[in-house]
């Protein structure tokens, strides 16, 4: 990272630099199990939030059968009715059963009910698709592709429900005002992102990281970290602190994290409220303790 930085309207104060530049160094190798190939380049972290909004009936139809099949669907269902309808129309006026009337019927079927088919169907799966965006976007956290806080409480819903043990941790990069005056904001961004690619690659598919504002990142821990998430909290604690975020330049910056930790045995008991006050004043000891350090509650 050089230590110019693109723009130069921020100042670069000595104490700055030195707490957040290191020479270039190799990251150490770390004891890092979960995902030992993640590579901290540019990439979206590998847990991002694609979720879809739960289809209506019709919606659902479209899903599994496309258009097209729900066009040929539809055509035969209602050539059907219509023969029905004009077997009973002769029948009613006393007319003989004459093959033009049949003909009648199923050419009025064939040539309207396509169009009008396809136009809906193809219409409820746009309709479809755009809801899934939308649904996705409010669930997304734009600079980092993780999950937004808003997704982080419908994922605490399930182990609530489920009374299963969760803990949860509450992870803010250390300094990163620092880090923006010294570099720049687009830096800085930069190395969110970097930062998001370490802190997934020590959780496991199971667990939510979300981004939940600004430089601070939460993890909901499901399954049998949650038994001891300081144990997890300190693996990642150390492996950002060993990872050299690479913003584009010479020099390899390393960041800091503190991170706040609370659990409880049973989710339903503690609340997703409870636990996230619970880590935020644990985050504001590791704070105040110095940085660069997990404290549990
Ligand atoms: P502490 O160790 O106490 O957490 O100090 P800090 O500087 O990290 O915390 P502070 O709350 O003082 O500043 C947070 C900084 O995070 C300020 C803000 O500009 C920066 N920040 C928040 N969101 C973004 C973002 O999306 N992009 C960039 N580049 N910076 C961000
Ligand atoms: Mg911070
Ligand atoms: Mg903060």
């Amino acid at each position: 990272m050089a230590s110019t930085a693109p723009g130069a309207t921020h100042p670069s104060p000595t104490e700055t630099a030195e707490q957040v530049r290191s020479a270039t160094v190799e990251a150490p190798a770390d004891n890092r199990t979960r995902n030992p190939t993640i590579d901290m380049s540019n990439k979206r972290p590998d847990r991002a939030c694609v979720c879809r909004a739960s289809p209506g009936r019709l919606r659902h139809f479209v899903r599994r059968m496309g258009v097209w099949r729900g066009v040929l669907l539809f055509t035969a269902a209602s050539t059907l009715i219509a023969f029905a309808i004009t077997g009973v129309a002769m029948e009613v006026a006393g007319l003989e059963h004459r093959p033009l009337g049949y003909m009648i019927a199923f050419t009025c079927s064939v040539t309207i009910m396509p169009a009008i088919v396809a136009g809906l169907l193809s219409l409820i799966r746009r309709l479809d698709e755009t809801e899934d965006e939308l649904y996705r976007l409010a669930r997304t956290d734009e600079l980092t592709d993780l999950p937004n806080r808003r997704a982080l409480m419908e994922a605490a819903a399930e182990p609530v429900a489920h009374a299963q043990p969760v803990a949860l941790l509450f992870i803010d990069i250390d300094h990163f005002k620092r880090v923006n005056d010294t570099y720049g904001h687009q830096t800085g961004d930069e190395i969110l992102r970097q930062v998001t690619q370490a802190l997934a690659s020590q959780l496991q598919d199971t667990d939510t990281l979300c981004r939940y504002g600004g430089e601070e990142f939460a993890a909901l821990i499901r399954g049998s970290d949650a038994a001891d998430p300081r144990t997890l909290a300190e693996q990642i604690r150390r492996h950002v602190e060993r990872t050299p975020v690479d913003a584009g330049a010479a020099t390899a910056l390393h960041v800091t994290v503190s991170i706040g930790v609370s659990h409880a045995p049973d989710a339903r008991d503690a609340g997703i409220y409870q636990l996230i006050d619970q880590a935020d004043r644990a985050l504001y000891l590791a704070k105040r303790e110095g940085r660069n350090r997990i404290r549990a509650a």
